[in-house]
């Protein structure tokens, strides 16, 4: 299978897209994937997200060599990656009274408790493996990565790692919908429902790591389908209506052109 990087070139859907379309904001989604408009602002969060990530997937691979990174080396390898995540940025701003080294003294203390609650070093089946089928009803193919794949008692398990400003409250798992969506792909290249499981490290001034199981059923499978499909719909007809009171209004990447949209 190509990376996900290598399938990115390519026209897809993603999990991200059919988020922002259905969670976040319609005309957010114009922004990003139609028009595609210039992006105004990124919040730091952003690239420390995917310096953390890369660090967690580093950690995973030494542990598929049969070792595992030192609290140090983790440190380090999330300073290079953030700084150049950062650089690639355009436009990055940080939050009052956030800059680049306090972020690091955060990440220090995150990767503390992510690798202290580290639990996978002899069942991992598959480290950052990307996917790629098609979905009735979109007319692109959808795409996406999983973080880890794990072997749990008798079922496979999908890990995402998650970094958090805030602890997940009960049954946000089951209601998420990259759960739905990851799971999904799973079943059509395996057969098998997997379990699910999200890793969420908050940002915070004594981080925790919980973890968080969940599963979709068959029934939950089909619903997605019906979903995806009125999605395409929608974006066919050119459905893009602003969520004026989404979260995601604070940090919008696009705020300025939104507040021209008539
Ligand atoms: S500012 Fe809010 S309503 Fe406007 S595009 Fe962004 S998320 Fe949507």
């Amino acid at each position: 299978m190509a990376s996900i990087d290598e399938l990115r070139r390519e026209a897809h859907w993603s999990y991200s897209a059919l988020n922002t379309y259905l969670n976040v904001c319609q005309l957010q989604y114009f922004f990003r994937y139609v028009e595609p408009a210039e992006i105004e602002r990124t919040s730091a969060c952003f690239p420390f997200g995917k310096a953390f990530h890369a660090v967690l997937t580093a950690q995973a691979w030494e542990c598929v060599m049969g070792s595992s990174l030192t609290h140090q080396e983790s440190v380090e390898l999330f300073a290079e990656a953030f700084k150049i995540e950062s650089e690639a940025t355009s436009n990055l701003i940080y939050k009052e009274g956030e800059n680049f080294d306090l972020m690091l003294v955060l990440a220090d203390r995150m990767l503390d408790a992510a690798l202290a609650n580290w639990s996978d070093y002899y069942t991992i089946k598959g480290v950052a493996q990307a996917f790629k089928i098609n979905v009735p009803g979109l007319k692109k193919p959808l795409i996406g990565e999983w973080d880890l794949l794990v072997q749990d008692g008798r079922d496979v398990c999908i890990v995402d790692w998650k970094t958090s400003a805030n602890r997940w409250p009960a049954g946000k798992a089951d209601r998420d919908l990259q759960a739905t969506v990851f799971s999904y792909a799973y079943e059509k290249l395996n057969g098998t429902t997997p379990l699910f499981r999200f890793d969420v490290i908050t940002k915070a001034k004594n981080p925790v790591c919980e973890t968080h199981y969940t599963c979709r059923n068959e029934s939950a499978l089909q619903r997605f389908e019906s979903l995806a499909a009125r999605v395409q719909d929608a974006v066919d007809k050119g459905v893009f209506l602003p969520n004026e009171t989404s979260f995601a209004c604070a940090e919008c990447p696009y705020k300025n052109r939104c507040k021209n949209w008539r």
